[in-house]
């Protein structure tokens, strides 16, 4: 008999307004995959765990709670910190120890956990990564879906190709998520390596609803430096586009020399002063950019180089 283990991974950051009736409800999701059996899957065991990523509210103490009420729910629980990537590469690095299924999926059940039924249903009929789609960004502000949107779109044309409308919510095999750890560097952007590991994938489509208590975790700054970790730890386009723009500038400067000694020949003055400040101060602007750019790589170069640990466990409940 071919029985299979299914781990739920849950980042928790301050959700103690949530965190209990999630659970909750996974577990019976969980129980009800259990029974139906999926097809060549039989006696399912599925369990949870939720990793703690240093909240200061009360979180910790529910997921002793939820341990101890039931064994299925374990807990791993961060010194301080680290952000909900880390926080899923912890959880997946756990629980592929003993799980053939992984499912992650936010405290905050936004994404649709009735589909964890029809991921495992893909799962079953043999794909090793299973993507959740949301068809509409209702649930978002205007503000977040037009900056995610454009976000997007700029990732593309830089040669980034994310799997649309997915973040994390999504069934990995076994073997993808030992792909996927396999991929060591330190601001690891999850959504943006996946699709670098090949494997047969399939997506499941859901709706997205609002958070039903708490606020999101997710502050302007935590999406900003989110977003600037996913370019430029997926594309090294920003230094290419540098030389590019350097380039075009040294040729205008060609030009301008150009045009410069047509006009002395015909014997024009040249009260070349306000375009001399202007090209001065376009020329300072394009450096400065350019030194960041680099000097934002270098950055990445030299936190890779020291490979500190991406996260501190304090505790584990198993
Ligand atoms: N999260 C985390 N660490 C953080 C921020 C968020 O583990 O530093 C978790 C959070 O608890 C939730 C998930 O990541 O389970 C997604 O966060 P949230 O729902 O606030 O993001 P949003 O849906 O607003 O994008
Ligand atoms: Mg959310």
């Amino acid at each position: 008999m071919n029985t299979q283990k299914l781990t739920i991974v849950i980042p928790a950051y301050n959700e103690e307004e949530i965190l209990v009736n999630s659970v909750h409800r996974l577990i019976d999701i969980e129980d009800q995959i259990a029974a139906k059996e999926a097809q060549g899957l039989q006696g399912i065991r599925a369990d949870i765990l939720i990793v703690d990523d240093g909240s200061k509210d009360r979180t910790w103490e529910l997921v002793e709670q939820l341990h101890e009420d039931n064994p299925r729910v374990k807990g791993i629980r961060f010194s301080r910190n680290f952000g909900h990537q880390s926080a899923l590469i912890a959880g997946l690095t756990e629980a592929v120890k003993t799980a053939n299924m992984l499912v992650t999926i936010d405290a905050d059940l936004q994404d649709d956990p009735e589909k964890i039924s029809e991921m495992v249903d893909l799962y079953a009929a043999g794909d090793d990564i299973v993507y959740g789609v949301r068809n509409n960004r209702d649930s978002d502000s205007w503000f977040k879906r037009t900056t995610a949107q454009g976000y997007y779109r700029t990732l593309h044309l830089l040669g980034v190709e994310l799997v649309p409308n997915h973040a994390d919510f999504r069934l990995m095999s076994k073997r993808a998520v030992e792909t996927l750890l396999k991929y060591h560097e330190r601001n690891l952007f999850i959504r943006g390596v996946i699709p670098k590991l090949g494997f047969k994938t399939g997506e499941v489509d859901y709706k997205r609803t609002p958070r039903m208590a708490g606020e999101s975790k997710y502050p302007l700054k935590k999406m900003i430096a989110f977003a600037w970790d996913g370019i430029t730890s997926l594309t090294i386009a920003p230094i290419r586009l540098i030389l590019i723009l350097g380039a075009f500038a040294c040729l205008l400067a060609v030009a301008m020399v150009i045009y410069a000694v047509v006009l002395k020949v015909l014997g024009m003055s040249i009260h070349g002063w306000s375009s001399l400040m202007v090209s001065l101060w376009f020329m300072g602007g394009v450096q400065l950019i350019s030194l960041g750019v680099i000097g934002e790589y270098i950055g990445k170069l030299t936190t890779e180089v020291k490979d500190r640990p991406r996260y501190t466990i304090e505790t584990i409940l198993e």
